[in-house]
């Protein structure tokens, strides 16, 4: 696609980061058959190539209107488009150059930029959002619908494992999901012990930054990260042998580090590092297969039941981290059936703070997605995501796990 980039952004990183990506798009319209938000409205400006035309507009001068930002708002950032383009268009880093851009010139309402500044400074404070998820639960029952469907019981990470061992993985504890599922990584860090790896947390470390980085707050979103960093350094080099990440959303978005802190001479090597060091749970548990297998084959057969299960596949597992079929594979391999279901490609809805700002939205393709899980008559939900797992389990009364919880409570069969 032929460009001619304003002044004001022409000779800027971020200006020529643009320019390539828009020259690599061809206008084809493949993407658009996959956009979750272009099958529902059907408007060209809710689409991909629809937004990428509007981002070109807006850095060659075009003045953005609420309009502009209300078709780039719209768009879950799920990266179904990255995964369909043939031309390998990096949509997502447009679209964060695009919202910037439209963020500085045309301002938000007063409620707007008050909800979204609510969530940029309470979800990623994992000491103040603990608390008013707790404050939240202790009076669930008396909330209205909507909100209780945002609350879920309270609940514990379970016993933790006694051992230590040598090889030890650095998890996130993250913001939002130890107040909310503290079994997930509970779960994770039983299953690992049994696989002779200690997980860890470091203390310090905190959201991994994609709240801030999703509500236009980039340099929040770097803070995050040097933070983390930071938190992490030492463990890495006193041993422990790289950093395990149990919420996809999360995983997908520290690989980043090293592209978002790229410029920083104090960080840039360590970012490169992090994100070299960096796993899925999915990746670290099907490296250890030879250890898992005979664990398994130890375990009581699974009753008829029990067996059937609908797997989630978040965007962030499937278009971001580009990883298919291995938690599918390790369900198979622990004695589980999975239900097909259709249209696997699109989201949840969750994607982030989406749910909150674009309830409308968020709601039809929660409402489509849930249509879909539950069409094989599965006993459970399984996912690998926090966010789409609140989500979900916000909706239903069939149960939405991790694939890690479902697996532990494999392994203690
Ligand atoms: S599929 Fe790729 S090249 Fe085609 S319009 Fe979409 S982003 Fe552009
Ligand atoms: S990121 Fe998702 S919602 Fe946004 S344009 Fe791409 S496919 Fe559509």
């Amino acid at each position: 696609m032929e460009t001619h980039l304003a002044d004001f952004i022409r000779h800027t990183a971020a200006g020529r980061e643009a320019e390539e990506i828009l020259r690599r798009c061809v206008h084809c319209g493949f993407c658009n058959a996959t956009c979750p938000t272009y099958q529902l409205l059907g408007d060209e400006l809710d689409s991909p190539r629809g937004r990428i035309y509007l981002i070109k507009q807006v850095l060659e001068g075009a003045e953005p209107t609420e309009k502009t930002r209300l078709h780039l708002d719209r768009c879950l950032s799920c990266r179904s488009c990255e995964t369909t383009c043939p031309s390998g268009v990096r949509y997502t880093r447009l679209l964060d150059i695009g919202r910037e851009v439209v963020e500085s010139k045309a301002p938000r309402t007063a409620a707007d930029a008050f909800m979204r500044s609510v969530l940029r400074n309470l979800l990623p404070r994992p000491a103040l959002f603990g608390a008013a998820m707790k404050m939240g639960q202790s009076v669930r029952l008396m909330l209205p619908g909507v909100l209780r469907a945002m609350v879920p019981p309270m609940s514990s990470a379970g016993p933790a494992p006694r051992r230590s061992h040598a090889r030890r993985l650095i998890a996130l504890a993250g913001c939002a999901q130890p107040a909310m599922y503290p079994n997930i990584n509970g779960a994770a860090r039983r299953v690992l012990d049994r696989l002779g790896i200690q997980m860890i947390e470091a203390a310090g470390a905190g959201c991994c930054g994609a709240v801030r980085q999703h509500l236009n707050a980039a340099a929040g979103a770097q803070d995050d990260a040097r933070r983390n960093i930071d938190a992490w350094w030492p463990l890495l080099e006193s041993g422990a042998e790289g950093l395990v990440m149990t919420a996809s959303g999360c995983c997908s978005h520290v690989l980043e580090y090293a592209h978002q802190l790229q410029d920083d001479p104090d960080y840039a090597v360590k970012a490169a590092r992090v994100v070299l060091a960096t796993r899925d749970i999915s990746e670290v548990i099907t490296a250890e297969a030879a250890a898992l297998t005979p664990l398994l084959a130890a375990c009581k057969p699974l009753p008829e039941k029990q067996r059937l299960l609908a797997f989630h596949t978040p965007c962030s597992l499937q278009h971001a981290l580009k990883i298919r079929g291995t938690v599918e594979s390790l369900l198979a391999a622990a004695g589980y059936t999975l239900t097909a279901v259709a249209d696997s490609h699109l989201c949840c809805g969750s994607a982030g703070t989406y749910s909150v700002l674009q309830p409308a939205l968020s709601k039809r393709l929660l409402d489509n997605k849930l249509t879909a899980l539950k069409a094989g008559a599965p006993v459970a939900i399984a996912s690998a995501n926090v966010g789409c797992i609140g989500h979900m389990q916000g909706a239903t009364d069939l149960p939405v796990k991790h694939w890690i919880e479902v697996l532990d409570q494999r392994l203690s069969s």
